[in-house]
């Protein structure tokens, strides 16, 4: 993990917020991850899930963090997303053809519990 943190280390703040949220990296083209309402398809399902359900890293508007990722993590996260689409239907598919009960569906994108204060 060390490896990654290192890039943007030595970034002032207010740079900060250029920097792609998932990758660090200050890379030229980056798209916003939450987009406007009017421009919103509904039949896509919108780059701020596939992070949440791929990342688990939960991006809101407010959130005071970078508001972009670069092309590369884009095409990663759409990527994977799918991968995992994939995956999950030949599970269902392969229960089914099995005849071995659907696994029962997790609550989609919930974010994990917060973190327990340790023990003093
Ligand atoms: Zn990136």
């Amino acid at each position: 993990m060390e490896r990654f943190t290192l890039k943007i280390i030595d970034k002032p703040k207010s740079s900060l917020r250029n920097v792609c949220r998932l990758c660090g990296m200050d890379n030229p083209n980056k798209i916003f991850i939450l987009r406007d309402e009017d421009v919103f398809c509904e039949d896509d399902v919108p780059l701020s899930t596939k992070i949440q359900v791929c990342c688990g890293i939960e991006v809101t508007k407010k959130d005071r963090m970078p508001q972009k990722i670069c092309t590369l993590c884009s095409d990663k996260i759409n990527d994977f997303y799918e991968f995992r689409e994939m995956c999950t239907a030949t599970n269902v598919q392969t229960r089914d053809l099995l005849g071995l009960p659907r696994e029962k569906p997790k609550s989609k994108a919930q974010p994990p519990p917060p973190p327990q204060p340790p023990a003093v």
